[in-house]
């Protein structure tokens, strides 16, 4: 089987698994995987992720150029942003699971980290989440928001939208972004409670030992 075959069944099969856990729903949320020779495998405009068809997946050039299959999503355009800042990423996930979108509702003083380090895998895996500002579904003009936040983030936040997150292989990407779904459960969980966060020295340890 080819790169490209075995990377369109691998967003099939993470599709299906997103849907079914309920952290897509609908025809919201895509997913994309960046191939070898640059062009990128995204989810179809209007297509939900629990029903994808392999070879209807969208597959365009790295400036969104059309060069196979349907029509990709309206949001392909943020995750071209995304893999022109990040050259290791290899796939990114964008969805609007619950959890996440609803800190994304909130009013937060600082933009710059918008959930506490509550748990060592949430530094690990997800690292800072800087909240980006509200755009209207489609609106280019956050593209320039999302790719200066790239440079430094593998996850970033979309103010009243949800988490865009990237990594070095699809399943890198899916699980970081539950890792963060989690912990956007957690600091629900811990809301009004006596909470104690990782310690700026526990989080420093964490990047020094694993190298975020
Ligand atoms: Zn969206």
């Amino acid at each position: 089987m080819s790169e490209e075959a075995q990377h369109r069944d691998e967003i099939v099969r993470f599709g299906a698994v997103l849907y079914g856990k309920n952290l897509a729903h609908g025809s919201a949320g895509n997913l994309s995987v960046r191939l070898d020779d640059g062009s990128i495998l995204v989810t179809p405009t209007n297509s939900s992720l629990g029903f994808l068809d392999a070879e209807r997946i969208s597959k365009v050039s790295a400036d969104g150029e059309l060069l196979a299959g349907d029509p990709p999503s309206k949001e392909a355009f943020f995750h071209l942003a995304v893999y022109e800042q990040r050259p290791a990423a290899r796939a990114v996930v964008h969805l609007h699971s619950t959890h996440s979108v609803a800190v994304s509702c909130l009013c937060h003083d600082d933009h710059a980290d918008v959930l506490p380090p509550l748990t060592a895998y949430a530094v690990m895996k997800v690292g800072k989440l800087p909240l980006l500002p509200y755009f209207r579904p489609g609106d280019r003009q956050l593209a320039a928001s999302v790719r200066e936040a790239a440079t430094a983030h593998r996850a970033m936040l979309l103010a009243n939208h949800g988490p865009i997150v990237s990594g070095a292989s699809l399943a890198e990407a899916v699980f970081a972004y539950e890792e963060l779904e989690e912990t956007a459960k957690l600091f629900f969980l811990t809301q009004g409670h006596k909470t104690a966060p990782l310690t700026a020295a526990a989080i420093a340890e964490l990047n020094v030992v694993f190298g975020n």
